[in-house]
Parts: structure tokens; sequence; C-alpha cells
């Protein structure tokens, strides 16, 4: 078999491994926007870039203009803040047949990556934690210091703070799954960049469709505004649902934000009651 070959068989593998059985059009597009300053994880750090990245990828479209196809804008819809289109739209499809098999594969596929230029002072890639069968799963912005070194997510402080979360709500953190926008750390914390979050984010909405939880809740507004594909923030979107391709969206507030702010928790346990809920009530 010609290497050409065996790289498609092993790519169409993979993809019935996520459970495609078929394929969408075209790479769906990226998109960057400035965003307002928001109360995630950086709200009161000087230090933040700022531009926030909002950037909607095509699931298995890979990188922006991959396949030759020029990365179109996305469509808005009529009240001009959420995506007319979701970004798993597309292949809707049920979860991947086997959710851990598939997760390898999508692990091995992001290597030892360098498509980004976060990759140049990282110490490891933070591809994501938790159960493959998760019924939930909670995305953050992208690894700090402490993910970086240990490289799993959300072990540094916000880290213990989400797991206190997780568990209050009843469920163990090796129940739910736990991943980030970006795979590596941005240096000094900093948000990612729109083009590091077009680079990295269809590795994650990989790992969406591969898990396809009931619930998933972005943790502050990069994570919100990469999966839900709008301009608006934390504080404008907390506390509703929104559907992602039948996949129910809780944006809340970050644990960082709730270091600084622990008023805000009241808010984050009001929403996280509702993820209970809806997680009950889906049986
Ligand atoms: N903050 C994040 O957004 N992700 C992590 O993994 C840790 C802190």
């Amino acid at each position: 078999m010609t290497r050409a070959r065996e790289a498609l068989r092993t790519r169409l593998e993979w993809l019935r491994l996520l459970g495609v059985d078929a394929l969408p059009d075209r790479a769906v597009a990226t998109g960057s926007r400035r965003a307002a300053p928001s109360p995630d994880r950086h709200a009161d750090d000087a230090t933040v870039a700022p531009a926030r990245a909002a950037v909607q990828t095509g699931l298995f479209g890979g990188l922006p203009g991959e396949d030759g196809v020029p990365a179109a804008k996305p469509r808005r819809g009529a009240r001009g803040g959420e995506p007319a289109v979701s970004p798993l739209a597309s292949t809707r499809s049920p979860a991947a047949p086997d959710p851990a098999a598939a997760l390898r594969l999508i692990r091995d596929d992001l290597g030892d990556c360098t498509r980004c230029a976060l990759s140049l002072k990282r110490t490891q890639i933070v591809f994501g934690v938790g159960s493959p069968n998760a019924r939930l799963m909670f995305i953050g912005e992208g690894p700090g210091a402490d993910e970086d070194l240990k490289g799993e997510p959300f072990v540094g402080r916000a880290g213990q703070l989400l797991t206190r979360i997780i568990e209050s709500m009843g469920l163990k953190r090796e129940e739910v799954y736990i991943a980030n926008v970006v795979k590596c750390r941005p240096p000094e914390n900093r948000t990612p960049l729109p083009d590091e979050i077009a680079t990295c984010s269809p590795f994650l909405f990989q790992q969406v469709q591969a898990i396809r939880p009931r619930v998933i809740v972005c943790l502050g507004t990069p994570a919100t505004q990469t999966l839900l594909g709008t301009r608006d923030t934390i504080t404008r979107l907390r506390g509703s649902f929104r559907d992602l391709d039948g996949i129910r969206v809780m944006p809340t507030f970050h644990p960082a934000y709730l270091l600084r702010n622990p008023a805000a928790k009241r808010e984050v346990w009001d929403d996280m009651k509702k993820v209970m809920a809806e997680l009950k009530e889906a049986g």
C-alpha cells in the first residue's frame, strides 16, 4: 500500500472510531474577533493581550486552509451573536463506538505538536483527563504552570477549586472529562491568541465528538466563545444552556475568577444546579 493510501486508511479508520459516517463538504470557517474584557481567568490581569479569541472550527476540518479551501467567515445568526451553524453540525453523529480508542487516536494525531508557537515554551502537552464515557465535560482556557509541569488540566489552585465544585455536584473528578481550548501553556498564562485557538481547537472538537457528553460546562470567556462560536462574553452568557449539536452547553465563570471574586461562587453554584438537574433528567 502506498503511503498516501495508508494515511487515508488510517484517517478513515479514525473517523469511523469517532462515529462519523459522512464527511462535511469542507473545513468550516475560522474567524477571530475582539471580545470585551470579562470576568474570567484573566479579568483583572493587566498583562492580558487585548485580543480575545473566538474561533469557530470544523470538527474534522484539520487546520484552517489545510484542505485548500479558504476559510470562510462564520455566518452570524439574526441577532448577530450566535453562529448560524454549529461547529459540530455538519458531522452530527452518535458518540464514538469506542470513545477511549477515539481519544487515543486523537492524541496520536496531535503527536508532539509543533503546529503553533505555544509548543516552543511548553513543558508538555496537556491533552485532557477523565472518563471517555463522561456525561459531563468541563472545558477551560489553557494549561497554567502547574498543568504544564504535570501534564494534566486543572491541577493548580483553580483546578483544586474545580475539583471541589465537581465533588459538590456528587461526582468524582475521574467520572467527568476535563480539557482546555489550547493544549499548551500560553507564556505568562496570557489568553490564547486567535491563531493558537484556531490551530488547537479542532482537537478539542474532536474530543467533544468522541465523548459526546450530555453536558459541557465552559469555564470562562475563551472556552465559551470557542465552543459556541460567539463574541458574547461570559457575563452575558452564563447561567443558560445553549445547544451544540444536541449537547447542552452551560457557560459559567472560570474557577480562577472565583478565587479572586469568591462572591461569584453563588452564581456558579446556581449554574451547576442546572447542570445537575439536566443530568438527572437525562437519566
Ligand atoms: N486554567 C485553565 O483554563 N485550564 C487549566 O488547565 C488550568 C487553569
